[in-house]
């Protein structure tokens, strides 16, 4: 029964202020959805609300460029949970809804607007934003056939018009360009890769590996230009279709489909208006806490600092990669949980192309020496990066036991002395030692 009389009436329900409970996950790829699994495998036991711009149930990524490009995965095996998931661990999917607005309290709970004109109560706040494609800023990189491959609709958006054409530039020399590359020219299509630094993969392998890429790839047949960039894109079809790519030396090159991958930009707008502070992405502790304490991001949107041991002190990176977006969620899932772990493992990378199979452990940044290993007859190579004799990352190709044994050299602290790394046919974790 109610204790409420006459003279005290029931208050009445302010149905313009939702209630604010729960964790609302802006972001529904790779480090959303792990940081809902990850908190639920913890036992966090609030409401959930994982929410995503695409139509798309979440789906991983990596694919796109290659298996789905090519047509030997279908999309549905891309999903990462079922919908049966979702609904059992008390999470809410929301699909298609792009938040423009946050309105937050003193105590970090707010309210998240969409530009559908829906709302989003929430308690606590995770951005997993991610970036979005840099847009080729050039006269025609607005013509019908200039596409991107970010997201499923840009994947679904280039397999639709592949099979019209023959002649494809790709501009950008970067994990998508040449992933995306190899897919088409296996597909059989004509392909041109436009890179404008002086070597490939510019800001993730060093020299050796880059060099390595360059001759593999010439060697099959990719047709590669470096410090080369397009001048203009000419058009056809009353102007409104690409039709070639004119490069700053006047050549013209034939293309039905440009495809543009030259980095990504994070996404940091709703943090900005927030009041956190954002420097190449949003800033976090080693706790992937934002500037305000209680608000987390994490994966390509966050800028966190290096987690590598060994980091110089203050060091800072802002990490494009699966492995990192799992990790650092796995840390935000502690925070939200009241738990304080740093970030475990070594940020590892990896990227099919064609036969080759590039897997990179840690980060060759601030390196002072490399040591190669190649056997050029079995196809392997492998680059590794010291800083002060010291081991601190590896670039292998079709080399896994050489990845394996750098990654877990790495995890654990230990060393593979160079001069003992050079020769191939000594495996690299029967020279591990302790420092
Ligand atoms: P990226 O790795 O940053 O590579 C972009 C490349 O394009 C760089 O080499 C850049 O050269 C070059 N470039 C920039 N402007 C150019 C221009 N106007 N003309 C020609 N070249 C230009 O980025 P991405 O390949 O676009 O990939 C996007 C994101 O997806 C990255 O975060 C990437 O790590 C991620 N991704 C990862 C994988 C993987 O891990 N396997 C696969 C696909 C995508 P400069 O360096 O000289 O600027």
């Amino acid at each position: 029964m109610g204790t409420h009389t006459a003279e005290q009436p029931a208050p009445v329900a302010d149905l313009s202020v939702p209630t604010r409970t729960g964790l609302l996950i802006i972001g529904a790829s790779q480090s959303g959805v792990q940081l809902a699994v990850s908190l639920r495998a913890l036992g966090f036991d609030e409401h959930i609300t994982l929410l995503g711009d695409e139509d798309h149930r979440p789906y991983q990524r990596p694919a796109l460029s290659k298996e789905f490009l090519q047509g030997t995965v279908e999309s549905e095996s891309l999903i990462f949970r079922s919908n049966e998931y979702w609904a059992e661990h008390n999470v809410d999917l929301v699909k298609g809804e792009y938040i423009v607005r946050i309105d937050r309290d003193a105590d970090g709970s707010g309210i998240a607007h969409a530009s559908s004109g829906r709302h989003f109560p929430f308690k606590r706040l995770a951005l997993t934003v991610g970036a979005r494609a840099r847009k080729l800023e050039i006269d025609g990189g607005d013509l019908d056939g200039v596409l991107y491959l970010r997201n499923a609709d840009d994947a679904l958006a280039l397999k639709a018009r592949v099979g019209d054409a023959q002649d494809v530039v790709v501009i950008g020399g970067g994990f998508i360009g040449l992933e995306a590359a190899s897919s088409l020219q296996k597909m059989g299509k004509n392909v041109t890769v436009l890179e404008f630094g002086p070597r490939l993969v510019g800001r993730a392998v060093g020299e050796e590996t880059a060099e390595y890429f360059l001759q593999a790839h010439r060697a099959r047949g990719l047709d590669i230009r470096l410090n080369t960039s397009a001048a203009r894109l000419t058009a056809t079809d009353g102007g409104r279709s690409v039709a070639g790519v004119e490069l700053q030396d006047g050549t013209l090159l034939p293309a039905q489909i440009v495809l543009v991958g030259i980095g990504v930009i994070p996404n940091t707008q709703l943090a900005e208006q927030l009041g956190l502070t954002v420097d190449n992405g949003i800033v976090v502790d080693r706790y992937a806490l934002a500037s305000d304490g209680t608000t987390v991001a994490i994966g390509d949107c966050a800028n966190m600092p290096n987690p590598v041991p060994g980091a110089e002190p203050g060091e800072r990176i802002r990490l494009e990669s699966v492995n990192n977006a799992i990790e650092h969620a796995k840390v935000a899932a502690y925070s939200l949980t009241g738990r304080r772990e740093e970030y475990a493992g070594i940020p590892w990378f990896w990227s099919n192309q064609a036969d080759l199979k590039l897997q990179i452990a840690g980060l060759c940044n601030g390196y002072d020496r490399t040591v190669l290993r190649s056997d050029e007859e079995r196809g392997k190579f492998s680059v590794l990066y010291y800083r002060r004799g010291q081991v601190i990352a590896a670039d292998c190709v079709n080399a896994p036991l050489d990845f394996m044994a750098v990654k877990n050299a790495l995890a654990k602290g230990r060393n593979i002395p160079a001069d003992a790394a050079a020769d191939p046919a000594t495996p690299l974790k029967t020279i591990t030692t302790d420092s």
